[in-house]
């Protein structure tokens, strides 16, 4: 075989049933072509950990690996959140791992994560690849190796009905990626039905769920299917049947949870029974958002310089871009834009945290729901700004959008696309003093929207509201029980107390984003349930700015 054939990866899946015809695992069998390894290098690796969710993390009894030449015992090498699969020889010919992924058990006080793990849904089985499967890759993500990749699934033992879907189609998938690519695939088996009712094989659009979501989730497929498209072509990347997208539902019930993890050509969206207090206007948001990830990306380089701090861009880059795109496609109205912006406006002048540096965001992003939201709604308002930066300077010939193809055009031509050339392009385009913007907002400095930013239809008006402020500490949310109360704040005054056990509450985000919003709360103290309503703000007033019409 000529040496720049990319060599073939293959996996098999087969899900195990239980009495009931529910699927309660997955076995794997992956397949390499040739790694040709000498002893002690890395045959696969896996993450030990995901934001504050678990993966599958193999021990080495877990794992049973062979090659041409019979058992090939492996080593287990920890570095940060990575674990790679040693050989301990040589390795001859083809190489197969069989291992068996089981599902994490959730409950109400399982913390809201990514929807990356495995778990059941009704009869099924739902994961995206970094949770449950090992690739071959411990290189950057620039890297140019691909793979002849071919996914399987057997069906034998599953009972009729049984439908097994994965991020390119349903059944058996060829294709040539990357291996990171398998982490970023959703995987998923069982009762599944579909938007377009059949899911054809050969269709680019595919919308997937068990059970029986309400009419909230169910309207979405048909708007989901027009955004995609308009956003394709926006983003210079048509869809078809060899670049499809498809959406994956997942019931999160027992545990909690709403919102969107994206994979490659496909998120996944999580609900719970709460579903009836999110309005179709929240879950559009969120879906808009989850798409944008399909496109636009920076990659992460060194801690040096900051180099590795891309949350900003990536997640900032999706909530511009859900705000302002279905607005610009007709996909939106003008009232929704501005409500939309308006809410994000809110979000980050408020944010208790909106002054922290993008370091300290990111290492502790998983403590608070405040810090996790600082890289969105900062990246979004460092896109507002330099829109309007650059539309002023090129007389509004030229725009953000330019900046962002441009670095998407590198990731498609696999040249580098991190902080370097982001900055290399600002320069270009605004000169030296656009670098000067970059660090202050890094740093944490607020970020204030010249008055014309939205001109003509709208002005940038300066609004002060009150500081958002749940009255206890944010890591109570996850941990399900009221610590850190503070005895002045809104919530005391509603009678919380500090040890009550939080058993259902308004999401946080829906408080981040919406200044009028109420958290309700069901606490039990005791053996009494309570209710508790109070509005999260604070009595400080802090800078704030709201999008107003112009008076024509
Ligand atoms: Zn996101």
């Amino acid at each position: 075989m000529a040496s720049s054939e990319p060599q073939s990866l293959s996996l098999r899946i087969k899900p195990q049933f239980d009495h009931n015809g529910e699927a309660h695992s997955l076995g794997f069998s992956l397949a390499l072509e040739c790694p040709s390894l000498t002893a002690g290098q890395s045959l696969c690796c896996l993450n030990t950990k995901m934001g504050n969710g678990t993966t599958q993390c193999y021990t080495k009894d877990q794992i049973h690996v062979s090659d041409s030449d019979g058992f090939l015992d492996i080593e287990i090498h920890d570095k940060g959140r990575m674990r790679s699969y040693l050989v301990n020889r040589p390795t001859t010919g083809n190489v197969v791992m069989n291992f068996v992924a089981h599902p994490v058990k959730v409950d109400s006080k399982t913390p809201i994560g990514g929807r990356y793990e495995l778990r059941r849904d009704q009869g099924g089985l739902q994961c995206m690849g970094l949770s449950t499967i090992p690739i071959p890759w411990d290189v950057s993500l620039t890297t140019k190796a691909r793979y002849r990749m071919e996914i399987e699934w057997d069906l034998s033992d599953a009972p009729q009905g049984t439908r097994a879907v994965s991020s390119f189609g349903e059944g058996r998938v060829q294709r040539v990626h990357p291996p990171f690519d398998l982490w970023r695939m959703v995987f998923t088996v069982g009762p599944l039905k579909s938007y377009p009712l059949d899911a054809p094989r050969g269709g680019h659009f595919g919308f997937y769920w068990f059970g029986k979501p309400p009419t909230s989730i169910t309207a979405l497929p048909p708007v989901c299917e027009e955004l995609f498209a308009k956003m394709s072509n926006f983003f210079r990347d048509k869809a078809s049947e060899e670049n499809p997208y498809r959406i994956f539902v997942r019931r999160a019930t027992p545990a909690r949870g709403f919102g969107g993890s994206g994979g490659i050509r496909s998120f996944v969206l999580e609900y719970d029974d709460a579903i009836d207090t999110i309005s179709q206007d929240e879950i559009f948001t969120l879906l808009a958002h989850e798409m944008v990830h399909n496109w636009p990306l920076m990659a992460a380089d060194s801690k040096e310089d900051d180099l590795d701090l891309v949350a900003w861009y990536n997640e900032g880059v999706a909530d511009y871009y859900a705000a302002v795109l279905p607005y610009r496609i007709s996909h939106r109205t003008k009232a929704c834009f501005r409500k939309h912006l308006n809410a994000k406006f809110t979000e980050y002048y408020t944010n208790p945290c909106r002054l922290v540096s993008n370091r300290q965001a990111e290492d502790k992003a998983w403590t608070s729901p405040n810090l996790q939201t600082v890289p969105y709604t900062r990246g979004l308002m460092y896109f507002c700004k330099l829109d309007a930066q650059i539309r002023r300077a090129s007389n509004g010939c030229k725009s953000v959008d330019e900046l962002v193809l441009s670095l998407l055009e590198k990731l498609r031509k696999y040249e580098p696309f991190g902080i370097r050339e982001w900055k290399d392009m600002l320069v270009d385009v605004l000169g030296a003093k656009a670098l000067e913007d970059f660090q202050t907002m890094n740093k944490g400095e607020l970020i204030r929207l010249p008055a014309d930013a939205f001109a003509p239809d709208y002005e940038v008006v300066r609004v002060d509201e009150r500081e958002l402020d749940f009255g206890f500490d944010m890591g109570s949310f996850s941990k399900r029980v009221v610590s850190g109360l503070n005895l002045t704040s809104e919530a005391a005054k509603a009678g919380l107390e500090d040890g009550d056990e939080i058993i259902k509450n308004t999401f946080v985000w829906q408080c981040q984003q919406n200044y009028e919003r109420k958290m309700r709360m069901t606490i039990r103290r005791g053996h009494v349930e309570h209710k508790i309503e109070y509005w999260p703000r604070a009595e400080k007033m802090v800078e704030s700015w709201r999008l107003h019409e112009t008076k024509s």
